[in-house]
C-alpha cells in the first residue's frame, strides 16, 4: 500500500485481484508526514465496501506524549453539563465553539443534512417493502433496485452521523477540562419504563419519530467517543449518579417535579419560579450533580 499523489491510495492487487487506485475523502498527510519521521508506523489497512463506497481504513501506531494536565484554557472553562436528547442532540450548561469563528453554541440540533438523509430513507424502506413479494424465489427488478437504494442511503446516513459525532466530541474535549454526563444505562435504552433523554419511553418512541431513529446508536457512541478522546486531552469525565433525576429537578432550588413528562418542553418550578427549557434545566443539573471518577 501507498499513498499516490495528494488524495490517492495504490491499493496492491494479490490473490488474483488486480492492483487499483482509490481517491480519498481526506487527505494522508498528516499521516504521510508522521510515517516519514518515523513517529507512526501504519499495522494494517483494510479495505470494505459498504453501500455504494469503497472503504480503505488505514490503522497506524502513532507515538505521542499525551498531555498531563489541560490546558490553560480548558482549565478556565472548567466544567461543562451535556444533556443528551431526543428533540436537540445536546443541550449543554455552557457555550461550545463548533467551528472556528462561529458563535459558541449552547444547543447542538440535528444537522438537517442527517435528517433529510433519514426522511428519505425512510421512503426507501416502505417503497421497497412494498415491491417484496413473499414467498417468491426471485424478486422484481424494481425491488432490487429499491434495495440498492436503501443500502446506499443506510451507508449515507451512517457517514454523516458519525461525522456530526466526531465533530462534537472532539470540541467537549478540546475545549472543557471536565465534561459531566449522565450515567448510561444500556439496559434502560432497551426498556421503556423511565422517560428521561438517555432512556427514552415508549410514547417518546413514538412521538419522536425520525428523531428517535437518528438518535438511536447516538447516545452510546457519543459517550464511548468521550471516554477515549478525553485521555488525549487530560479531560476528566464525570457522571450524574443513577438516581438522581437531573429532569425533574429545578437546578436552582432542587425541587422535584415528579409530574414532569417528556412532553413538558418547560421546566416550570413550582417552589422557586424558574422557568427554563427542560433540556437547558437538565444540562445545569448534571454539571451541579456529576461525580468525577476516580481514576
Ligand atoms: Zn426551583
Amino acid at each position: 500500500m501507498r499513498f499516490d499523489g495528494p488524495r490517492r491510495l495504490r491499493i496492491p492487487g494479490g490473490g488474483g485481484q488486480p492492483a487499483f487506485t482509490v481517491r480519498l475523502h481526506q487527505s494522508p498527510r498528516a499521516l504521510t508526514k508522521l510515517t516519514n519521521d518515523g513517529r507512526a508506523v501504519i499495522t494494517s489497512l483494510t479495505v470494505a465496501r459498504e453501500g455504494h463506497r469503497w472503504h480503505a481504513s488505514v490503522l497506524a501506531r502513532i507515538t505521542q506524549e499525551l498531555p498531563q494536565q489541560p490546558t490553560r484554557r480548558q482549565r478556565a472553562a472548567g466544567r461543562v453539563g451535556v444533556d443528551l436528547g431526543v428533540k436537540a442532540a445536546l443541550v449543554l450548561s455552557d457555550p461550545l465553539t463548533l467551528h472556528r469563528g462561529a458563535p459558541p453554541v449552547l444547543t447542538v440540533d440535528n444537522p438537517r443534512l442527517l435528517e433529510n438523509t433519514a426522511r428519505k430513507l425512510a421512503r426507501a424502506q416502505r417503497i421497497m417493502s412494498r415491491r417484496y413479494v413473499k414467498g417468491a424465489t426471485q424478486q422484481s427488478q424494481g425491488y432490487l433496485e429499491a434495495k440498492a437504494k436503501v443500502a446506499k442511503l443506510h451507508a449515507q446516513l451512517a457517514a454523516r452521523r458519525s461525522t456530526a459525532q466526531h465533530l462534537i466530541t472532539k470540541r467537549l474535549v478540546q475545549q472543557y477540562a471536565e465534561i459531566a454526563l449522565e450515567t448510561l444505562n444500556t439496559k434502560g435504552m432497551t426498556s421503556s419504563a423511565k422517560g428521561t433523554a438517555a432512556k427514552p419511553g415508549k410514547n417518546v418512541r413514538q412521538k419522536a419519530g425520525l428523531n428517535r431513529a437518528i438518535l438511536d446508536v447516538g447516545f452510546a457512541e457519543i459517550n464511548r467517543q468521550i471516554e477515549y478522546k478525553a485521555r488525549w486531552h487530560a479531560v476528566t469525565v464525570a457522571r450524574v449518579p443513577t438516581f438522581f433525576r437531573s429532569s425533574k429537578t429545578c437546578h436552582q432550588c432542587g425541587w422535584s417535579d415528579t409530574a414532569q413528562t417528556l412532553a413538558d418542553r418547560t421546566f416550570h418550578c413550582q417552589a422557586c419560579g424558574m422557568i427554563m427549557d427542560r433540556d437547558a434545566n437538565a444540562a445545569y443539573n448534571i454539571k451541579n450533580h456529576a461525580v468525577t471518577r476516580q481514576a
